[in-house]
């Protein structure tokens, strides 16, 4: 408890400098200055996923309101140097450290949403280097990946508590408010992703018949993903696809074969789709313990030049280009800002 109250000061404490830092205008001298003087830079990945115009109940990031979405490309547009995934690649192949601050801004799954809100932003501010990850499976369907499953089940719920002995033992959660169903969504989402890929399934479907909306969620069912002629359109101007295998699974929990088989299918197929090779990939979930070496060999094999994770971090020269990290970049605008330049500038590169 007091732990718990100790840290929740500190974090207070901590948006509190960072929105006295970025309303006084310090924030946007500091970065001119360091741009100026620091002679080495490094690059971060911002990775995204799917938007919303209005924040929804049980979603949380890395879900975005898309005007937060449009306040950061301003922000990054103005400060840093915008570079595509291929020129990051080209940087890390000659062991080179970037010449100025730069970020590359990556989507992963394949929403809609990335179609429909963040592509106008991305040519409104001419912006078009960014790399979409697709999960080929899901494209063109009214399917997502498990975790916007999960956040759809308890966001389209009126059930005021989930018993689930399975995955919960006795806990009963309390899931009426926003608050308490982002708890529950985040809750579950850790349970279940130390579950292999077919008993995720099963549990899921379970869930949505227990919480009364796998009717509401089918009649309803629209189409969450891209479909191909919206990557078709986008990669003839200028936005980059990258793989992200084809059911999103967790790679390190299935059978090296199979996996295999996700990494490869996924990237053929976009390659036959928009003709134009497939040179990047993201893991799935993204974290050390999803992936392995021998999966890294495999990609390496494969012609796959960067793999990206989800672990948090930036880019050198000195980076690997099969397991590189990467930057949730969180709401609200000070707080992406400040948290940004802090990577850029003051971290220290693992
Ligand atoms: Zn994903």
């Amino acid at each position: 408890m007091g732990l718990c109250w100790k840290r929740s000061f500190k974090q207070i404490l901590k948006r509190a400098l960072f929105f006295a830092v970025y309303y006084s205008g310090v924030l946007h001298l500091l970065i001119f200055i360091l741009k100026k003087f620091k002679k080495r830079h490094c690059a971060s990945i911002l990775f995204y996923h799917r938007f919303s115009q209005d924040l929804l109940d049980g979603y949380q990031l890395p879900h975005l309101v898309i005007s937060e979405f449009k306040k950061q490309m301003r922000h990054i547009k103005k400060w840093y140097s915008v570079i595509s995934m291929d020129e990051l690649e080209g940087s890390l192949a000659n062991e080179n450290d970037f010449t100025s601050p730069s970020v590359a801004i990556t989507f992963d799954d394949g929403f809609l949403s990335n179609y429909t809100l963040a592509y106008p932003i991305l040519k409104e501010f001419g912006l078009p280097a960014a790399m979409i990850y697709l999960s080929t499976g899901f494209i063109g369907t009214n399917n997502a990946p498990w975790v916007d499953e999960l956040m759809d089940i308890l966001s389209t719920t009126k059930s005021s508590t989930l018993i689930f002995p399975e995955l919960l033992g006795d806990e009963v959660l309390n899931i009426s408010t926003r608050h308490q169903k982002r708890v529950a969504v985040t809750k579950l989402f850790n349970i279940m992703l130390r579950l292999k890929h077919k008993q995720k399934i099963i549990k899921m479907q379970k869930l949505s018949k227990m919480l009364g909306v796998d009717e509401i969620i089918k009649e309803n069912a629209e189409r969450k993903m891209l479909n191909w002629d919206e990557v078709t359109e986008m990669s003839n101007n200028s936005i980059s696809f990258g793989a992200h295998t084809i059911s999103h699974p967790t790679l390190s929990k299935m059978e090296i074969s199979e996996a295999k088989r996700e990494i490869c299918e996924s990237k053929k197929e976009i390659e036959a789709r928009i003709g134009k090779k497939v040179r990047h990939f993201a893991i799935p979930n993204g974290k050390k313990e999803d992936f392995s070496e021998k999966l890294k060999k495999y990609c390496k094999e494969t012609g796959l030049k960067t793999v990206v994770s989800t672990e948090p971090g930036l880019v050198d020269g000195k980076s690997d280009p099969y397991f590189l990290r990467r930057i949730l970049p969180p709401p609200p605008m000070y707080v992406f800002a400040c948290e940004l330049a802090r990577y850029m500038f003051f971290k220290k590169i693992s």
